[in-house]
């Protein structure tokens, strides 16, 4: 790979998370470091304050397992995916960027935030939500009942359009129910995953 080191010999290198995308750190590598990486499969940089090569997870454990490296348009700056041990900041966080890990779901976690928001403004004029979760947590808990009811109705017909309708109302009726009971899909994730294996 042809890479334009700068006057220092060094080339930054964004470290990003092969799985999830998130960028998790910037560090900087010469050849020595850029050719220990993948002879050992392990990032490892050039530390500008140790001034030494510095292995990620040398003394943590939480090493950088390297999956792939790409070289910008004027190779200057490299891209590299890993596969992280373990925290790679640290203080403790996935990435250098975030004071604590939050788990994205894309469009659901966009969701959770306008249901946590209406829930907040209290507008029971304007808002569904609002309006569901002022008749108390029973009510939404009920509603959860319902939509699951009609979901199932929907699943022994043969009506794809109708089936998911009600598949997303009971969706949206079930982060509704997290809400009122304190909780995210993150609090599910972490229980589902605890019963995998
Ligand atoms: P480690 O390589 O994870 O064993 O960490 C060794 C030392 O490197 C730590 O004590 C920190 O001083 C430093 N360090 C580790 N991770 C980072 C990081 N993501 N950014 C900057 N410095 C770090
Ligand atoms: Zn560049
Ligand atoms: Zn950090
Ligand atoms: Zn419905």
């Amino acid at each position: 790979m042809e890479i334009k080191f700068d006057e220092k010999g060094l080339v930054p290198a964004i470290i990003q998370d092969a799985e999830t995308k998130n960028v998790l750190m910037l560090g900087y590598m010469n050849q020595e470091a850029f050719d220990k990486t993948l002879t050992t499969n392990k990032v490892t940089f050039y530390s500008r304050s140790k001034n030494r090569l510095w292995t990620k997870g040398e003394e943590s454990g939480n090493f950088l397992e390297l999956v792939s490296i790409k070289n910008d348009c004027d190779k200057d700056t490299l891209l590299i995916q890993t596969k992280p041990v373990g925290p790679t900041c640290h203080k403790g966080t996935d990435t250098c960027w975030a004071e604590e890990n939050t788990e994205n779901f894309g469009f659901l976690s966009t969701l959770e935030n306008v249901i946590t928001e209406r829930v907040k403004n209290k507008d029971v004029q304007k808002s569904y939500v609002a309006s569901l979760f002022a008749k108390g947590i029973n009510k939404v808990a009920q509603k959860v009942g319902e939509e699951a009811v009609e979901t199932v109705i929907e699943a022994m017909d043969n009506n794809d359009e109708l089936f998911l309708y009600e598949a997303g109302d009971l969706l949206f009726h079930y982060l509704m129910l997290l809400q009122a009971k304190g909780f995210t899909l993150k609090d599910i994730t972490a229980e589902l995953r605890k019963r995998q294996k």
